[in-house]
């Protein structure tokens, strides 16, 4: 898609804060500090748009997105940062759960893995929870450029079996190289009409 236009919306909590149900939304989901704000940059072409950190655990709003006014991305809080209380993470889980469960515009969610380790427990549990509520998921394993090959040959077989999907299932991204960038894409537009 040709980004003529992008920029950052509003940071939300509550579902009065979202904006109004106006474009498609695509949610992205991930562990604190995956690469979720670089991603939703990447697409985009900007540098500085969603805001990146090399602190896990910043980002507890949903924030959206408008893209070319036809469409939004939805960075949703990043889960398994471990400095935190029981009553934050159950406050995250209701916090992504209400977005996703009733959102309507809601088109599809793309989850990110770390290339670079095994799916956590937590990335597992996001994934098959998705799954079992029939969600249209993209699997996107990023991080890729600290990869060589080989390893990232290995590390794939990895996920996939710990995710028990086969094998072209993820799409191998990096947002320092762009690797993958044109692939998600491609397969955002076969779940809304870009
Ligand atoms: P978020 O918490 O999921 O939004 O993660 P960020 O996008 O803020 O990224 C967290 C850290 O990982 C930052 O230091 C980024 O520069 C770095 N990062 C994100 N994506 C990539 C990538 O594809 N390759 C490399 N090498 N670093 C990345």
């Amino acid at each position: 898609m040709k980004i003529k236009q992008a920029e950052y919306l509003i940071s939300a909590v509550k579902p009065h804060q979202y904006p109004p149900e106006m474009y498609p939304e695509i949610a992205f989901v991930g562990r604190s500090n995956v690469g979720k704000s670089s991603i939703i940059n990447t697409l985009v072409n900007r540098k500085n748009m969603a805001r990146t950190s090399g602190k896990p655990g910043k980002t507890q709003t949903i924030n959206f997105y408008d893209v070319n006014n036809q469409l939004r991305f939805v960075d949703l809080p990043g889960y398994g940062f471990a400095k935190v209380s029981k009553e934050q993470k159950i406050g995250w889980k209701k916090m992504i759960e209400s977005y996703l469960l009733n959102r309507t515009p809601l088109q599809g969610v793309v989850q990110l893995i770390d290339l670079r380790h095994k799916p956590t427990e937590e990335d597992q549990g996001m994934f098959s929870w998705l799954l079992e509520n029939n969600f249209p998921v993209l699997l996107v394993a990023t991080k890729s450029d600290k990869l060589s090959k080989n390893q990232i040959h290995k590390n794939l077989k990895i996920v996939c079996d710990v995710l028990s999907v086969p094998k072209d299932y993820p799409i191998v991204f990096s947002a320092n190289t762009k690797t993958g960038k044109e692939e998600v894409w491609e397969s955002l537009s076969g779940l809304v009409e870009i």
